[in-house]
């Protein structure tokens, strides 16, 4: 048996003829830009995350960076983020100019550790960027709690107040205390990648917010910063989501849900398995809606693992193998081994098993019986 870890070509199939009459209609339409599915998809995704205001986007890391922009953060700033995580999130502090300064993660949800943010905070802080990593949101009351008592404080003069921008890139649907990935702060961003739980044909993403003025300002620089047309208020770029995205994604959303609930079968299944008798930690559920976007466990003998299953033909991938403090691009900021312990560990140890919605009972099994084979996976340490 062979079991991929994604499994997009059955995806495919199972819903072709809504997927193709939506992309019959665009092109009958010949509206690439601008087209009337991406303000439908921005209303509905904004619904779906209860946000006031969602903005459809060129990708998720458009998404992060059109919302720096919007906040005019560059160079002289500070933006707090975690080291494990996909390099946009970092990426996008760097390229408006701004520092990213990282901050190590909770191991038990692989997400930024609040309690070790507030050491890193200085008068440069301006924004905090929480990802909500493999489909868990991060422990929002006490950032959100931070960054208002931070507003709180008198500002030296030009000092602008700390905004939070959630990285819901892997997070569409999850729920936090009752409420919804990219909710809680000032924004939320997403992605459309073909790997994500609700992905487009190719890139695209979106930035939801509850502020009018916001929204509005997002929606002048994803197109060169022009209000009117020809007449540039800043300067924006080409951060527009093509229309023919915006079909593909709008006939997957109304499937959203179901697959969710497939993933969450999956996970019961896997925890059900014995896996964890096997000497693997599997993930633990701290959030109320655990959307699963990747089902991530953690082995000390993680490559052997992950060898031994790519033997048996069972898709696999290690998110992530290097933090990003220790990525060669920052090296400027000059952080060294050892300064993230956790997340250092996490990217050893983390390997991603297949969640695909549309894999079958057998090939789940298949899965667990192939590991369960495995004798010589070694224990973790006592914690
Ligand atoms: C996928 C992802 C992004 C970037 O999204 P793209 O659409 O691929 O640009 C950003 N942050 C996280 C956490 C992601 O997983």
């Amino acid at each position: 048996m062979k079991v991929p870890l994604l499994n997009l070509k059955v995806q495919y199939e199972a819903i072709k003829d809504e997927i193709d009459q939506a992309v019959a209609e665009v092109f009958v339409s010949q509206q690439f830009i601008n087209g009337p599915q991406v303000v439908e998809l921005e209303k509905a995704v904004a619904e779906y995350s209860g946000c006031a205001h969602g903005v459809g986007v060129s990708s998720g890391s458009d998404a992060l960076l059109i919302a720096l922009m919007a906040e005019d953060i560059g160079p002289g700033d500070e933006v707090i983020t975690t080291p494990y995580t996909f390099f946009a999130t970092a990426g996008a502090i760097a390229r408006v100019g701004a520092k990213p300064v990282f901050v190590d993660i909770d191991p038990d949800t692989f997400n930024i550790n609040p309690n070790l943010i507030e050491q890193a905070v200085t008068e440069r802080t301006r924004a905090i960027i929480p990802v909500h990593l493999f489909g868990q949101m991060a422990d929002m009351d006490p950032i959100m709690d931070l960054v208002h008592s931070l507003n709180q404080k008198p500002k030296t003069k030009n000092q602008k107040p700390t905004i939070v921008i959630e990285d819901a890139a892997q997070a569409i649907g999850a729920e936090y205390k009752g409420r919804r990935a990219g909710s809680i702060g000032d924004y939320g961003t997403f992605s459309f990648f073909p790997s994500k739980n609700l992905g487009g044909a190719g890139d695209g993403g979106l930035v939801v917010c509850q502020d009018a003025e916001r929204a509005e300002r997002l929606k002048i620089l994803r197109n060169h910063g022009s209000m009117p047309k020809y007449f540039h208020k800043f300067i924006g770029g080409n951060f527009r989501l093509d229309t023919l995205q915006a079909a593909v994604v709008l006939a997957k959303l109304k499937y959203l849900d179901a697959w969710t609930v497939a993933r969450q079968e999956h996970a019961r299944v896997y925890r059900e398995s014995g896996l964890s008798e096997n000497r693997i930690m599997l993930p633990k559920e701290c959030m109320d809606r655990h959307i699963y976007n990747q089902f991530v466990i953690r082995c000390q003998d993680r490559d052997g693992l992950k060898r031994h299953l790519a033997d048996k033909d069972i898709g696999t991938e290690v998110y992530y193998p290097l933090p990003l403090h220790l990525q060669e691009c920052f090296a400027y900021l000059g952080y060294s081994q050892g300064a993230f312990p956790q997340a250092e560990l996490a990217a050893q140890e983390s390997l991603a098993l297949p969640i695909d919605p549309l894999l079958s009972a057998a090939m789940l099994e298949y899965v667990v019986f192939t590991i369960n084979q495995k004798p010589t996976i070694k224990n973790q340490q006592p914690e």
